[in-house]
């Protein structure tokens, strides 16, 4: 099962030749390596090792997407965060650090 590389969705068709991305805002977005990593940074820098939700980190924000997607490849691809719940991600979802 293979996931958009942007917002961690799983992919049902590729709108890439060369990585795995599901539509043409992700393809754009995904270029962006440096809103990237600010969006990374942003989300590591709310969330412990406690359990908040999707919610509580997106509340205060206009770029709800960009967050979710970003809390997305760090479950997914980058492994830093984990969830609570089983299934897709959405604003209900508990997230913390991973514990090592
Ligand atoms: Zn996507």
């Amino acid at each position: 099962m293979d996931r958009c590389e942007y917002c961690g969705r799983i992919l049902h068709i590729n709108r890439s030749d060369k990585y795995f991305l599901c539509s043409k805002k992700c393809k754009q977005k995904f270029k962006n390596k440096i809103d990237i990593l600010n969006t990374n940074k942003f989300v590591l820098n709310l969330v412990s090792k406690e359990w908040i939700s999707v919610n509580d980190i997106v509340s205060s924000n206009t770029n709800k997407f960009e967050i979710v997607s970003s809390i997305s490849r760090l479950i997914y691809f980058e492994k830093k965060l984990i969830k609570k719940e089983k299934g897709e991600i959405n604003l209900i979802t508990n997230i913390s650090i991973k514990k090592r």
